[in-house]
């Protein structure tokens, strides 16, 4: 399994581009998040022609904002025969996730379901969906996701105001695999839909945590969360 970022900012970090990860599970690509810089990036690293499924997880416009671009890219540049395929959570939270895709499509793709297949999450295995709604915003419906093989546990936050629920996630595994948790941070202490980066930097002797959706060049000199970006194994342009 393989786990890389195409982009690891938040949202106005336009430098660093959306966070957005492109995970090989089983010899599948699943392309995690699609905001408003991916679907460039995708065309430069030459992936968009690669993506088997697509998963998302919230509507905010820096998770979803070319989504829109990288179906249509599946249809007219790729196969105009066989349809985009977008992963959903097959629970109550999941399946409104999947409706709120299907409408936010329909702006762009008056009928969606002509271009999208909408896949139950349950139909790939080692891909689990952590529930995550009104952790990030509330009244908002978000999700996390957690990626599995024989060796390997990596756990991707999306954008995750709860400082504790990752990690009693893993806690609640009881796995002797290796776990690596991708999870997004802030440098506002104020800021109640990320989780501070002090928060993580006490689960560091516990758990082995990157941090992302941030600028870097904003650390502060007391933060010791390794970062995404500084990491060239986790980036798809290493
Ligand atoms: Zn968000
Ligand atoms: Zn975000």
């Amino acid at each position: 399994m393989d786990l890389k970022f195409i982009g690891t900012g938040g949202a106005f970090d336009y430098e660093y581009g959306n966070s957005s990860a492109w995970i090989t599970l089983n010899g599948l690509h699943i392309l995690l998040d699609c905001g408003n810089s991916v679907y460039a990036r995708l065309r430069r690293l030459e992936l968009a022609d690669q993506i088997d499924y697509i998963l998302i997880t919230h509507m905010h416009d820096d998770h979803v904002g070319s989504l829109s671009t990288t179906i249509l890219h599946h249809k007219h540049k790729r196969s105009p025969s066989q349809k985009a395929r977008i992963l959903y959570p097959d629970t109550i939270n999941g399946r409104s996730l999947r409706d709120r895709i299907r409408a936010y499509l329909s702006f762009s793709l008056p009928r969606p379901d002509e271009f999208v297949e909408f896949v139950p999450l349950s139909e790939v295995a080692g891909v689990s969906a952590i529930d995550t709604k009104d952790q990030h915003v509330k009244g908002m419906v978000s999700f996390g996701y957690s990626f599995e093989d024989e060796t390997d546990v990596k756990v991707y936050s999306g954008d995750l105001g709860n400082k504790d629920t990752m990690f009693e996630y893993v806690k609640s595994l009881e796995t002797e695999k290796k776990v690596q948790i991708f999870h997004e941070m802030t440098f506002h202490a104020d800021a109640s839909v990320h989780v501070y980066y002090k928060d993580l930097m006490d689960h560091l002797s516990s758990f082995e945590v990157y941090g992302y959706h941030i600028d870097p060049r904003k650390s502060p000199a007391d933060n010791t969360v390794p970062m995404v970006v500084e990491q060239k194994e986790f980036l798809v342009e290493g």
